[in-house]
C-alpha cells in the first residue's frame, strides 16, 4: 500500500491538486496526487460533500498553501487587496506573484517555492542592485532581480546555465547572466494554479 509520510504531499491531497511544493519531485512519477489523489485520512476517500463554506475555506487554503503562507500574512494581503482598485481577487493574486520568492521560483532558480524563499533569506539575490533577503518584498514593474555576483559559482545557480526555463510572459530571465527583469504586472492568466478567486472573497466578505 501507497504510504505518504511528508506533510507537503498531503496538504496537495487535501486540496485535491497539485501545489508543486516538492520541486523536481512533482513533475516525477513519485508525485502523491498522481499515485492517490484522494484526501488523507481514514474516511478521506469516502468523503464527497461539501458545504459552500467549506469550497470557499477549501480555495483560500489552496492559495495560502501554494504560496507557503501563514494565515495571518494570508489575510493581511487579502485586507491590502480589498483596499485596492482592482477587482479584489485579482489584486491579492498580483500581490503574492509579486513576492520576492515567488519571483525567484517562477524564473526558475528555486525548483520549488520553499527553495526560492531560502535562496532569497540566505541573501543570493539582489533587487536593481542591493541584497533583499526579504521573501515577502514587493517587486515592482522594471525592477532588476540578479543572482548576487560572488554567489553565481555556486552549484545550484551554476546548473540554470543547462536548464530550458519557460518564463511567464510578464518576466524576463537570462540564465547566463543569471539576471531577469519585471516586464509587467501578472495577468489573471499568467496565473497557473486553477483558482477561483471570487471563492476566497465570498469567504472573507461573510
Ligand atoms: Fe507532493 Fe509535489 Fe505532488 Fe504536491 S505536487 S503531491 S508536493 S510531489
Amino acid at each position: 500500500m501507497a504510504k505518504y509520510t511528508d506533510a507537503k504531499c498531503r496538504q496537495c491531497r487535501r486540496e485535491g491538486c497539485k501545489l508543486f511544493l516538492k520541486g523536481e519531485r512533482c513533475t516525477s512519477g513519485k508525485c502523491a496526487m498522481d499515485r492517490r489523489p484522494v484526501v488523507p485520512g481514514q474516511h478521506g476517500a469516502a468523503r464527497k460533500k461539501v458545504s459552500e463554506y467549506g469550497l470557499q475555506l477549501r480555495e483560500k487554503q489552496k492559495v495560502r498553501r501554494a504560496y507557503g503562507l501563514l494565515e495571518r500574512q494570508f489575510s493581511n494581503y487579502y485586507e491590502k487587496a480589498a483596499k485596492s482598485k482592482q477587482a479584489t481577487g485579482l489584486a491579492l493574486l498580483q500581490m503574492l506573484e509579486l513576492r520576492l520568492d515567488n519571483v525567484i521560483y517562477r524564473m526558475g532558480i528555486g525548483s520549488s517555492r520553499a527553495e526560492a524563499r531560502q535562496i532569497v533569506n540566505h541573501g543570493h539575490i539582489t533587487v536593481n542592485g542591493r541584497k533583499v533577503n526579504i521573501p515577502s518584498y514587493q517587486v515592482k514593474v522594471g525592477d532588476v532581480i540578479a543572482v548576487k555576483e560572488n554567489k553565481k559559482d555556486l552549484d545550484v545557480f551554476k546548473s540554470l546555465k543547462e536548464i530550458k526555463i519557460v518564463m511567464p510572459k510578464w518576466l524576463e530571465f537570462n540564465n547566463e547572466t543569471l539576471t531577469g527583469k519585471i516586464l509587467a504586472l501578472p495577468e489573471r492568466d499568467d496565473i497557473d494554479l486553477n483558482i477561483q478567486e471570487h471563492l476566497i472573497v465570498e469567504l472573507y466578505s461573510r
